[in-house]
């Protein structure tokens, strides 16, 4: 079941890890531009996202796509400069000069459709701060029908795959009931993802936002030594945490909205793809109190409160010492 999506959802993301990787390989201050909530965005998103966009329309144009970005700023004249450079990445490596005026802006602007009962969703560079530190980044697709994810691909450009020689990135795929599994993006070699056993909270590793707002730092430490933990936290960008959890590099994920914006709503796009893999190699992910993910309720996860990937070993501990931190907080 799903076969084609995911052939096509692979496909789609291996040429957007081989784009990304080379505009991360020359970028220029000039390939940034500041979204208006002053979020950056580059010419390695658009293009990841046009890429992306085009060949899912091309094979299932039914199914709309809820993408994280919209071409207007790339509109604007004052930023033809990033267009030419985003055309010029798309047209050099798909050999084809279909990137010429508006087929690009109206390729980007395929993915700004709403969710629907079936939805594709795509953030195509998913950490941008750390792509432009040139550390980690994830491209992130996943498949929704009816509040659940069916299938998620997640290409990690910097995150190698352990059995591979040459250095190219790493994809990870994952179909409901069906598993998880990691390949080089050059296709040489491919494994099944499990998460790790390890069960003595001592060795047990965290990995947290590299980002310090988008997650309560402080709390997470806490709640990491409360369980007896006694290293630090990793810390770095987008979903690549999720593949690490997948693959047994970690045991634990948490991201405790910051104090200062308590209500912050995650986005579907940051949690799709990863949440599916990490449940597909044998993890459990839920929010910071135990609650499914519920991907039925539009572009946010606006049920939930936070996120935390773990081990089975160790999930329902992490919620009930999160539970007595907080109620100690409060009281
Ligand atoms: P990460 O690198 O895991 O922190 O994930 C990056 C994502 O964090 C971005 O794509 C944003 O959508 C999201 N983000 C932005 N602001 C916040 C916030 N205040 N709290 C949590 N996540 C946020
Ligand atoms: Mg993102």
């Amino acid at each position: 079941m799903l076969e084609n999506e995911l052939r096509i959802a692979r496909q789609a993301v291996t040429l957007a890890i081989e784009i990304t990787r080379r505009v991360q390989a020359d970028m220029t201050g000039a390939d940034t531009i500041t979204k208006a909530d002053r979020s950056p965005v580059t010419v390695a998103d658009f293009a990841s996202q046009a890429v992306i966009c085009s060949v899912l329309n091309r094979n299932f144009p039914l199914i709309p796509i809820v993408a994280e970005e919209s071409a207007s700023a790339l509109r604007r004249p004052e930023n033809r400069f990033a267009r030419d450079r985003v055309a010029f990445y798309l047209k050099s490596s798909s050999g084809s000069s279909a990137w010429d005026g508006d087929d690009l802006f109206d390729s980007i602007d395929l993915g700004s459709r709403s969710p629907a009962d079936c939805f594709w969703t795509l953030d195509p560079i998913d950490g941008t701060k750390g792509f432009l530190r040139k550390e980690q980044y994830a491209i992130a697709l996943a498949l929704v029908n009816r509040g659940r994810v069916e299938a998620g691909v997640l290409g990690c450009p910097n995150l190698d795959h352990p059995g591979s020689a040459s250095p190219g990135g790493c994809l990870i795929s994952a179909v409901r009931g069906q598993g998880a599994w990691m390949e080089t993006a050059n296709g040489e070699s491919r494994d099944t993802c499990r998460v790790s056993l390890e069960q003595d909270p001592v060795r047990m590793r965290f990995v947290e936002s590299y980002v310090s707002s988008h997650s309560h730092a402080d709390m997470q430490l806490a709640v990491a030594r409360g369980l007896g933990i006694n290293g630090s936290p990793v810390r770095m960008d987008s979903q690549v945490k999720y593949a690490v959890i997948a693959s047994g590099k970690a045991e634990i994920y948490l991201r405790i909205p910051h104090p200062d914006t308590p209500d912050y709503k995650e986005k579907i796009w940051d949690h799709a793809a990863g949440s599916l893999i990490v449940t597909e190699a044998g993890g459990r992910v839920t929010d910071i109190e135990g609650r499914e993910l519920d991907f039925s309720k539009g572009k946010t996860l606006s049920r939930n409160r936070g996120i935390l990937a773990a081990t089975p070993q160790v999930h329902s501990r992490v919620i009930r010492t999160i539970a007595q931190l907080e109620e100690r907080a409060r009281s």
